[in-house]
């Protein structure tokens, strides 16, 4: 069955108990009453389609307190299906997922200076034919997309983003790419948001209010989810806080204005740094050519005490901290989720950017938020919470509050 005709088939009461039991559960009929504010003749109406469409099944019975054992209901997890992809700088990946979000199939394949949009897209469509081949008409119900903005989200057009290895990924609609190839429906977000969506309502940020998710690699993207909806931004890009000015006298960026927090805290900011510093006559402990060094050498040897690497490292962690306490003291978030490929390359990064942001926090120094390295997910985030787009969009859209 096609997502619409599902969607056309429940009720905003309906969809408002699927999103509850995706949400927090498995719950008994009592648990649904209470949580919903529903009579037991209304639920019994609502969950009906539910049941019939096979998104929900009677599960294993919940605890007896006497008497007759009550039945739990829960998201059915093996009728549906979603696709969920993640285009990014470094690397692609590809899951297929149950309704519950956990992963069934997975394809990542890296990004280099051969992976134009053709190829990218090619090796992915390869990979689903196979995958819906298995699963079967009907099964898969969409296509989630969390790439690099700046897009245009309701087309599902990849506007300009800065800093692919590769040429020609500009204004590309996968959007409308994907619905030709597949049939089914496809929704895109920008990567950020995708996997703040994964961390806030299947990860580490359940039952929290304000979740930010922040990710380092070649940009800093971020996503935020505050009382449950996301925090937008025009034309969806996920950079905004890169381009936060901590030096008012720094260095030029690429987007005019000078000092902005990327300059200093990507990768590719580090790898400059160092290599400015060796090209001076500072030494390290790298035995490479300077034009060889990458960031991955430059985390390992801060990790190994090089002296120069800690250097290089500590100080764009301390500006990266001094830009998270002031987002932090903007959106006042639960937790923090600090991922991508520079948190996991370096330990040192991660702990000291941690320690600046808990200390220059306004107020009670931070210590009512929690922080993560990695979340749930780690590098999965984005590709399991572009599949959950899906669900939001289709089966919990207006029943669970703005989130689309
Ligand atoms: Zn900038």
């Amino acid at each position: 069955m096609s997502i619409t005709s599902i969607q056309n088939n429940l009720s905003l009461e309906s969809k408002r108990i699927f999103g509850l039991l995706l949400r927090k559960g498995a719950m008994t009929k009592g648990q649904l009453a209470k949580l919903s504010g529903l009579k037991l003749t209304t639920l019994n109406r609502v969950i009906l389609p539910l049941e019939e469409l096979g998104l929900i099944i009677r599960t294993m019975v919940g605890k007896s307190t006497g008497g007759r054992k009550p039945v739990l209901y829960d998201v059915n997890p093996q009728k549906y299906n979603v696709v969920g992809i993640d285009i990014s700088r470094l690397y692609t990946q590809v899951v297929l997922t149950n309704l519950k979000m956990e992963t069934l199939a997975k394809f990542r394949f890296d990004m280099n200076q051969d992976s134009s949009p053709e190829t990218t897209l090619k090796r992915i469509q390869d990979w689903l034919e196979t995958v819906l081949k298995k699963t079967g008409d009907g099964c898969v119900l969409g296509i989630g997309i969390g790439t690099v903005g700046p897009l245009d989200r309701r087309d599902g057009i990849i506007l300009n983003p800065e800093n692919f290895e590769a040429k020609g990924w500009e204004n590309i609609p996968l959007k409308s790419i994907f619905e030709e190839k597949t049939g089914l429906p496809v929704i895109m977000d920008n990567g950020a948001n995708a996997a703040v969506l994964a961390e806030t309502y299947y990860g580490i940020g359940k039952g929290i209010r304000n979740v930010m998710y922040l990710n380092c690699g070649v940009g800093i993207r971020t996503g935020v989810i505050s009382s449950g909806a996301f925090v937008r931004t025009v034309n969806d890009t996920e950079d905004t806080f890169a381009h936060m000015v901590i030096d008012v006298n720094g260095k030029a960026c690429r987007c005019g204005n000078r000092g902005c927090l990327e300059r200093y805290a990507s990768i590719h900011s580090i790898r400059e740094e160092f290599l400015v510093a060796i090209k001076k006559g500072k030494t390290s402990r790298i035995k490479k050519p300077v034009e060889q060094i990458s960031y991955l050498d430059i985390c390992q040897a801060a990790e190994e005490n090089d002296p120069l690497a800690r250097q290089v490292m500590q100080k764009a962690a301390m500006l990266m901290g001094t830009g998270l306490a002031n987002f932090i003291q903007l959106l006042n978030p639960g937790i923090v989720v600090l991922s991508g490929p520079l948190i996991y390359a370096s330990k040192l990064f991660y702990e000291e950017c941690v320690q600046t942001a808990m200390k220059k926090s306004y107020g009670n120094k931070g210590n009512h938020i929690a922080f993560s390295r990695g979340g749930s997910f780690v590098e999965n985030a984005i590709s399991i919470g572009s599949a959950a787009l899906v669900v939001e969009r289709y089966l919990l859209k207006k029943a669970m509050g703005s989130n689309e």
